[in-house]
């Protein structure tokens, strides 16, 4: 007996449903499934929302990091800088590529601090894997004149960030390229996995079309070793539709984000947002010093919450070789231990929230 599921798919899709219908309907009649129009009109589509030059898209979010760094010549005997407190595929696509993942810690944000930037470049840093972590853009006023000076590459990962902006620009558009997510738990999703990849530089997009198709430069002729990670068209087709309603969907979620932050300010921490920056609340995060007595409290009362992450990813089974340990990155550690991420999507109804809020007013008052 759910009162408030964390998120709940279904109903979007049922306010979608005539137009998803004869769209895979018009695919189907036509015989022609991969690679098709829909994949370009969608690739465009995105690239001027983003307001880049060029999108490719590709069969999921990981590949589209996974490529941008192979792209960019990324491998062994290369590092490249990523946060610790994300999902784990910004640590697992730079393994991948066989270069050395380096992490660092970060600020109150819950992105990369720029004030410890510095201390983990080395001769051999090659990019930064930029995490905007819950759909909030990391600090690109100091993050991107300390990459410059340095000569390396800021690669985003916008995965959660689809439409956030940051003194009025949008997430992938700051990066040499940006990965973004379509899976079903982000805010502009599709039916299935999927993924697309800004960017403004042409030879690079040239490259990642070859090499998200084999690296085939025409139906006979491969020019290097590519993979197979193409966005199904009947994939790109409902992502056509959805992003014509993703502005809506978003401007949603920051209205939901700002009543529980109004609401909850004096209880718990929110996230303190500046002037300059419009997140879109993937995921609305706080933080409690008794988290898991206030996520039990919760359940209790019908209200489903998760944590992203519990295990920061330098304390990882699959990091182990990288030897790091318990008390690299406070902050990051000190996050696991207290975030709680909060019911939030485009069709939750106001009356839900405001019933999550009082019932954390109440634990907190308790
Ligand atoms: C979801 C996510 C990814 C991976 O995207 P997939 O489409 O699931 O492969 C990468 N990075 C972050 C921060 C994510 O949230």
């Amino acid at each position: 007996m759910q009162e408030v599921k964390f998120v709940d798919l279904s109903k979007q899709y049922l306010s979608l449903k005539e137009e998803i219908l004869q769209s895979f309907d018009r695919l189907s009649t036509t015989g022609s499934y991969i690679l098709t129009k829909d994949v370009t009109e969608f690739e465009e589509k995105f690239a001027s929302y983003c307001n880049t030059k060029y999108a490719i898209a590709v069969g999921n979010g990981s590949d589209a990091l996974y490529l941008s760094l192979l792209s960019l010549n990324i491998g062994h005997g290369d590092e490249v800088i990523t946060t610790p407190n994300s999902f784990i595929a910004s640590a697992g696509v730079i393994a991948r590529t066989g270069a050395r993942i380096v992490f660092c810690d970060v600020g109150d944000d819950m992105n990369l601090d720029p004030n410890k930037l510095e201390s983990v470049i080395t001769k051999r840093t090659k990019a930064i894997l930029l995490v905007h972590l819950t759909g909030r853009i990391a600090n690109m006023d100091k993050i991107q004149p300390i990459a410059e000076k340095h000569g390396i590459e800021i690669i985003e990962d916008a995965a959660q960030a689809v439409g956030a902006t940051y003194r009025n620009k949008k997430a992938g558009a700051f990066g040499i390229c940006a990965g973004f997510s379509l899976h079903p738990l982000k805010n502009l999703h599709i039916h299935g996995d999927g993924g697309i990849i800004t960017t403004d530089e042409k030879w690079l997009y040239e490259k990642l079309l070859k090499f998200r198709n084999h690296g085939l430069k025409n139906r006979d002729e491969c020019e290097f070793w590519g993979i197979n990670s193409r966005l199904d068209s009947i994939q790109a087709a409902i992502a056509n539709i959805k992003l014509k309603y993703l502005d809506n969907w978003n401007g949603q979620y920051r209205k939901l984000a700002n009543l529980y932050s109004n609401r909850l300010k004096d209880y718990v921490i929110v996230p303190n947002v500046f002037e300059h920056e419009k997140p879109i609340y993937h995921r609305y995060m706080i933080q409690h010093p008794n988290r898991d007595k206030l996520q039990d409290y919760l359940l209790e009362n019908g209200i489903e919450t998760k944590v992203n992450y519990p295990i920061p990813l330098h304390l990882q089974e699959a990091a182990k070789n990288l030897n790091y340990k318990k008390g690299d990155f406070p902050k990051a550690e000190e996050l696991a231990n207290s975030i709680l991420s909060l019911p939030i999507y485009s069709e939750l109804e106001e009356k839900k929230v405001t019933f999550v809020i009082d019932k954390i007013v109440q634990f907190c008052t308790k």
